[in-house]
């Protein structure tokens, strides 16, 4: 059986990954038990992940956009 650690720090990995192929930096991580999430330091999108018992799920900003460091300016 896998621990939980162990699970998010795969998850981690997948995350940071699937949002550096858009551009995206993640900052620090916010975990709970079955539920995570990052927002990007350069641009602010955030990306939630969520460990149901099957397979991780990913979802957000970081993920449906190319990091654009302007947006965040205009947004702030
Ligand atoms: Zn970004």
């Amino acid at each position: 059986m896998t621990g939980t650690a162990e699970r998010h720090a795969t998850l981690q990995r997948i995350a940071v990954f699937s949002a550096g192929l858009r551009g995206h930096l993640l900052g620090e991580w916010r975990m709970a038990e079955d539920y995570g999430r990052a927002s990007c330091t350069r641009c602010g999108a955030e990306l939630r992940v969520y460990l149901p018992a099957l397979y991780p799920e990913m979802e957000g900003a970081a993920l449906e956009r190319l990091c654009d460091p302007k947006s965040a300016e205009r947004a702030a």
